[in-house]
């Protein structure tokens, strides 16, 4: 059998799920619901007859990484591009987690920090989120003090209930932290407190960032990582060569520059307001606050209700099979339309 082939680290594995449903309304996956830039669109074919295809990519992607620098107040030297930030959490691994070492992470979160940690055979200190998931930094110290972990993750704001933890909290967390301290800060955009600005203060430290949400480019792959030039270059120690394709790079650096990311966000910001209290005025449900592009809602019978409104034609993401999670569906801020929709379809579900 290949499988007893297998790494024993990975017998028994339960690697990420993507559901492939066809949807009028795809609210699933924290993506916005916006094409690109209208500049974009207009030089699309200059944009890829430049990108020079027959060759291989900037391997550095100096360009991006220069534009990226710019908007982060830091330098080239600071950033590493990788193909999605998920990469990036796989290339911290491979880099520093070697078997048996301890990853901390809170739990519920973004399910790649477990998978990456199984793979990487690194030891799981999973701390839980306190009352209505909030973090509680004495429970990651905790776990600190007692493990001395190789790397510490933390989701900011945390996907998927949306809490978050404050600077003065990851800073407590850094001062006792000798491992790598890695912030998430996948969906930035939507909350507006950032940690960048400590990466010189703390040289363990790399804050993750992603094209994927607020920039509207998850299907093109772009990630990146902000730190000090020697984190950056023992990342790269273990980066692919060309991990970043020439047509990614080549649209994200035309996305940049469009600087339309201010007023989409500023049009989600509005549209989870809108949605948060059309929904806190129905009975039968919980509404988790949420400083990201998505609500974490919990139901009697979650399985109902998402199998319900797949009927009406929306896909949400569902955790109520998640231990941790139990009874909650979360749904991506859309369009108004969608999100009106939305709450129309839950006041007939529930009543
Ligand atoms: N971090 C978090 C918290 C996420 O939610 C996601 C995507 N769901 C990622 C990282 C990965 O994003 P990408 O690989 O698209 O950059």
């Amino acid at each position: 059998m290949i499988y007893d082939l297998l790494r024993d680290e990975i017998k028994g594995f339960k690697n990420y799920e993507v559901s492939n449903i066809e949807c009028k309304y795809k609210m699933d996956a924290n993506e916005v619901p916006f094409s690109l830039p209208e500049s974009t669109l207009e030089n699309l074919q200059e944009i890829v007859k430049s990108a020079n295809v027959n060759r291989y990519p900037d391997p550095v992607s100096i360009k991006l990484r220069d534009k990226l620098a710019e908007k982060c107040s830091a330098s080239k030297d600071n950033i590493l591009v990788g193909n999605g930030s998920d990469e990036i959490i796989h290339i911290i691994m491979n880099a520093f987690v070697s078997p048996d070492d301890f990853v901390v992470y809170p739990v519920p979160s973004f399910s790649m920090y477990r998978v990456y940690s199984e793979i990487a055979g690194a030891n799981k200190v999973e701390v839980s989120l306190g009352e209505d998931y909030h973090y509680d930094v004495g429970e990651f110290i905790k776990s600190i003090k007692e493990y001395d972990p190789k790397l510490v993750i933390l989701c900011n704001p945390n996907n998927p209930t949306g809490t978050t933890i404050s600077r003065d909290d990851i800073i407590k967390i850094l001062e006792v932290n000798r491992g790598i301290t890695v912030v998430d800060e996948a969906y930035y955009e939507f909350f507006g407190e950032t940690v960048i600005d400590l990466i010189n203060k703390y040289k363990n430290m790399i804050v993750l960032r992603t094209l994927s949400k607020a920039y509207g480019l998850a299907g093109l792959r772009v990630g990146y990582a902000v730190s000090n030039p020697e984190m950056i270059g023992c990342l790269n120690l273990v980066k692919s060569p060309y991990n970043v394709n020439s047509i990614s790079q080549a649209i994200a650096l035309s996305v940049l520059e469009a600087d339309t990311v201010k007023d989409r966000v500023e049009y989600i910001k509005n549209e989870r307001k809108f949605l948060m209290d059309g929904l806190s005025k129905i009975d039968g449900l919980k509404v988790y606050n949420s400083q990201a592009n998505f609500l974490l809602l919990k139901f009697d019978d979650a399985d109902y209700v998402y199998n319900k409104l797949l009927e009406k034609g929306i896909l949400v993401r569902d955790f109520s099979g998640d231990n941790e999670l139990s009874g909650t569906l979360r749904v991506t801020i859309g369009t108004r339309e969608a999100n009106s929709y939305f709450i129309k379809c839950i006041k007939e579900i529930l009543s």
